[in-house]
């Protein structure tokens, strides 16, 4: 998703947060509390500035709302990232300093693992405030490792996806999963184990040659997976890869996957509806791990989880509907549903 200036003046918050003596600086947005409380992972990356870190946060901020709303969550959508220290720092005292940030917001931001933050960390967050998830789970509730939350999530959107595109299911199906990590090589063991082909990438030959040796998969190396002969080309590694430089080389007709902000533009999102590839928006396929966090944080059992995880692709298929009713691509249909769910419930907003 593309954050534009209207997106920046929709945010109902946003804090800087310095804390020197423990490395702390960080940037908590949160875009809206309509529906809920606002959820969103903790993000630590070696940001150049404060700019490039608020920057991030405002976007991936926004790309939560509208996760959470479309999900059926009751929780709006925040973000926080924190810039790496330069140098050795204290992990404790890090996310201990942010767990007071957190804890000052009294609700409004709920907090949980992303790139950059474990399980270890949410755990030291939550020394100092009960507004995190993704701690270990507890008497079988949910809880821990959302990834193959998200994998199974992707997967159900996957077999929509291909019944609405190519008329036939996963079987037999050819597929490329690009990035065999937390997420990609869950999904790989659930296509394997219906029935589709492999095509695998990563940057680590450990990864790759284990989808080899388990899925029979088929390994090519990373700059060839976009043009490989594929039925569907499933991102699980960066964002930004379907471009304008990508998207002609595409041979897939379906994209799913999991990665976070697939789309480098929202153009790009045209691009692909116009060469009539079906582009499954990204934070409605990829929401599984979300719900699971949410689930932890609301205190649902496992099985009311389980049952909006197996949603997904009913989800899916709804608004691929709507798309198609309407001309629009698929991420416009998805924006516009999403912006409607919370603009029915936005809260006052104020702009800082
Ligand atoms: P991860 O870090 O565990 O795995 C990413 C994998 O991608 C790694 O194995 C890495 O080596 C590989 N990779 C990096 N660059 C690559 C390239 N150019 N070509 C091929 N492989 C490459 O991350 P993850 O938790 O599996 O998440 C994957 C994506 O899904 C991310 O974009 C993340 O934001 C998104 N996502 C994850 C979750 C979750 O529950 N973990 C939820 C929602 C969205």
């Amino acid at each position: 998703m593309n954050m534009t200036f209207d997106s920046y003046r929709e945010l109902e918050q946003f804090e800087i947060v310095r804390d020197p003596q423990n490395g702390l600086e960080a940037v908590i947005a949160i875009h809206s509390t309509g529906l809920g409380p606002a959820a969103g992972g903790c993000r630590l990356w070696a940001y150049e500035d404060v700019e490039q870190a608020k920057i991030d946060a405002f976007r991936l901020a926004e790309g939560m709302s509208y996760k959470n709303a479309l999900a059926g969550l009751p929780l709006g959508g925040g973000k926080a990232v924190i810039r790496k220290p330069a140098g050795t720092f204290s992990r404790d005292a890090l996310f201990r300093a942010f767990g007071r940030a957190v804890s000052q917001l009294n609700g409004r931001y709920v907090t949980a693992e992303d790139v950059g933050t474990s399980v270890a960390d949410m755990l030291a967050v939550s020394q100092e405030t009960r507004h995190v998830a993704g701690l270990p789970p507890k008497d079988g509730r949910p809880g821990g490792d959302p990834s193959p939350w998200t994998a199974l999530g992707v997967f159900l959107s996957m077999e929509t996806s291909v019944r609405r595109r190519l008329g036939n299911s996963l079987s037999g199906s050819t597929v490329g999963v690009q990035g065999l990590g937390h997420v990609g090589f869950s999904l790989a063991k659930l296509l394997h184990d219906a029935g589709a082909k492999l095509v695998v990438a990563d940057l680590s030959k450990e990864r790759v040659d284990a989808a080899v040796a388990q899925f029979g998969a088929k390994s090519v190396a990373p700059e060839d997976l976009i043009a490989a002969d594929l039925d569907v080309f499933a991102p699980c590694a960066l964002g930004a890869v379907l471009n304008e430089g990508t998207i002609g080389r595409l041979r897939a007709k379906v994209i799913c996957g999991a990665a976070n902000n697939q789309l480098a533009t929202d153009e790009d999102g045209r691009r692909l509806a116009d060469r009539d590839i079906l582009y499954a928006p990204d934070y409605v396929v990829n929401s599984g791990g979300i719900i699971n966090v949410a689930a932890e944080y609301l205190g649902w059992s496992s099985e009311r989880a389980k049952a909006l995880v197996e949603d997904t692709g009913a989800r899916l298929d709804a608004i691929f509907d709507i798309a198609a009713k309407s001309s629009l691509a698929t991420h416009e249909a998805a924006n516009q549903a999403a912006r409607a769910i919370i603009a029915s419930k936005r809260s006052a907003v104020s702009v800082r």
